[in-house]
């Protein structure tokens, strides 16, 4: 027999022995019992939330933690949702964010997608967007929008 031969055979035979060692080093029982079954949280701050306590599992067997938020809720949430920043507060940051969400979006008058907010809005575009179909007859005739906002328009013409 060669040498390049017994090489090869060694190389051979070796590989998959080597593979299953590391396999065998990763499901190793020892490992999965040295591992905390949880993550500890208590006292952790995330966000406005405090960990408190572990209170169970839900559903899916991933760990529920009573959590003290900065205005003083107390609140179960899931450890995980919490450790990924998905969960900051017991929901009042949401609560105090979506107002000013809906300024920006100027939806403040509730009456966004309305027929009279679809009047200003189409009017708005004719007067503004050269774009638009319609604009020769209304803006490139030197019509002007003269209604600065939504709320004006509304007051003029009333619903
Ligand atoms: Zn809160």
């Amino acid at each position: 027999m060669s040498w390049e031969r017994i090489l090869q055979r060694k190389d051979f035979s070796n590989r998959p022995t080597f593979r299953t060692r590391i396999i065998r080093f990763r499901v190793r029982p020892e490992s999965f019992c040295a591992m905390p079954r949880f993550r500890d949280l208590r006292g952790q701050e995330f966000g406005r939330l405090t960990a408190i306590k572990r209170v169970g599992k839900d559903a899916q067997k991933l760990s529920l933690w009573l959590f003290k938020c900065a205005c003083g809720k107390r609140k179960t949430i899931r450890g995980t949702s919490v450790t990924s920043g998905r969960a900051k507060s017991c929901g009042c940051l949401h609560r105090e964010i979506m107002p000013s969400v809906g300024k920006i979006h100027n939806t403040t008058h509730g009456r966004s997608r309305t027929p009279e907010w679809n009047i200003y809005f189409l009017a708005k575009r004719r007067c503004t967007n050269p774009k638009n179909r319609r604009f020769k007859d209304y803006g490139g005739r030197g019509i002007l929008f003269r209604f600065k906002s939504f709320e004006q328009f509304f007051a003029t013409l009333g619903p």
